[in-house]
């Protein structure tokens, strides 16, 4: 490499080998599972006028305030890369009239953008799938929200992880513990990290989320939402948890758990493995692997109507990290070519085979020998070997039985 060869921008990947075929794994996981649910697909931009992301995510939170890929286009106007997928979403649902297909479940996947530190797990440009119910009110759509993402979880054969379980209540619930919240860490201010003092007057919820030492202790005995819980939003968790429970789907609860977004009420979850398991020490400092909520307060953010909704996120790359070994995997058949003479009947096979669905691949360059010890290394169920000579073409099948009896079949 030259000297002046550019370097790619730090906080982003050049994801290749097992760690693609890890990541295409989990793509392919959640579209198989989402179809299985009937969430519809989306494809969103990629960016998105500024105003959609400060007004809905909030410009308290981290996101805005210090994570956004920010920047005027030569018209003059605001643009961010998106930092996550709700809002926009939220943004199409408005703009394109997408109440008629209320309740509306949505699913997509792709990159986002945020200026953090980077490290193991942690990127500036990073993926996620993510999954939305828009326009349910009914806890009925949280639970099958969740129920999605544990099948898809187990389905990628990821084990020892839970999904921790909080409600923030409806809007009068968390406005009465919000309060309490600042007059307990309001006497203890001086004591709090200085990211929290900050969030005290500001953002007071997120100092439950800090991962600071000097915070932690005030937050074991903060206030927990449980005492202000009007009767409905104490009934609305409650379906939650009982549903479940009914589906199978194991949960422990987390009274700090709440969400770094300004729009989230009543439930808030994430999925974070267990402590001291396999899986933890894979995934190192970066814990969550799926968080999401209900949303009900994001649509009027945006200047819409009241809109019920509910979704959640996962990080690609850290599912990704917890997948047992993807390796590029292995052809079905090699076709080789043993004289250039043989070549056309092995491109009628090989269309062939790849038209039955076996994975298969040529070997047709080097010397015969090279192109026989290329096909063998391979670990391929199967070679066929073409030949061609005066009384015309030749193939060899060398495979197990029952491979043997497919191709048999297939190039006679
Ligand atoms: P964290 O606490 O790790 O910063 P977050 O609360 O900012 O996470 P969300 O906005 O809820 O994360 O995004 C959902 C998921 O997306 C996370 O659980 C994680 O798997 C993934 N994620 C978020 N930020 C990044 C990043 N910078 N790099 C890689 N994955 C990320
Ligand atoms: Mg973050």
């Amino acid at each position: 490499m030259s000297k002046n060869t550019p370097q790619a921008i730090r906080g982003t990947q050049d994801i290749f080998g097992a760690d693609a075929e890890a990541f295409a794994f989990v793509v392919e996981t959640f579209e198989r599972v989402r179809k299985l649910y009937r969430f519809r697909r989306a494809e969103m931009p990629v960016f998105e006028k500024t105003e959609v992301f400060a007004r809905s995510i909030g410009e308290t939170t981290d996101i805005v305030s210090k994570e956004m890929y920010s920047f005027e286009d030569r018209g003059g106007e605001s643009l961010t890369l998106r930092p996550e997928f709700t809002a926009g979403i939220a943004r199409a649902y408005l703009t394109n009239g997408w109440q008629q297909h209320a309740p509306l479940k949505l699913a997509t996947d792709g990159p986002l953008f945020r200026y953090e530190r980077p490290q193991k797990g942690r990127y500036r440009q990073f993926h996620q799938i993510d999954a939305e119910i828009i326009g349910a009110a009914e806890p009925q759509a949280d639970v099958e929200l969740l129920a999605m993402a544990d099948q898809i979880i187990r389905e990628l054969g990821i084990t020892d992880v839970t999904l921790h379980l909080n409600t923030l209540g409806d809007a009068d619930s968390r406005e009465a513990w919000r309060a309490a919240l600042v007059e307990h860490f309001r006497a203890v201010k001086g004591e709090l990290s200085e990211d929290s003092q900050e969030r005290l007057e500001k953002n007071p919820l997120r100092i439950l989320d800090s991962k600071d030492r000097r915070d932690q202790r005030f937050v074991d005995d903060a206030p927990k939402i449980d005492q202000f819980l009007s009767d409905d939003a104490k009934a609305f968790f409650e379906s939650v948890t009982s549903g479940l429970d009914a589906a199978g789907v194991k949960w422990t609860r987390a009274e700090s758990l709440v969400r770094g977004l300004d729009y989230y009420r009543h439930t808030a979850f994430e999925f974070i493995p267990d402590e001291g398991s396999e899986t933890a020490n894979k995934l190192g400092s970066q814990s969550t692997i799926l968080g999401g909520g209900r949303y009900d307060g994001l649509m009027e953010s945006l200047g819409g109507p009241a809109t019920p909704a509910v979704g959640w996120a996962a990080g690609i790359e850290r599912l990704a990290m917890l997948v047992s070994d993807c390796d590029v995997p292995v052809a079905d058949v090699i076709v080789v070519v043993e004289n250039d003479a043989a070549m056309a009947s092995a491109l009628a096979a090989l269309r062939k085979v790849r038209e039955a669905g076996l994975a298969a691949e040529l070997a047709a360059s080097g010397s015969p020998r090279k192109r026989f010890d290329k096909a063998v290394r391979s670990g391929a169920r199967a070679i066929v070997a073409f030949d061609e000579r005066d009384g015309g073409p030749t193939s060899r099948i060398k495979a197990d039985d029952e491979t043997s009896a497919i191709l048999e079949n297939l190039l006679g």
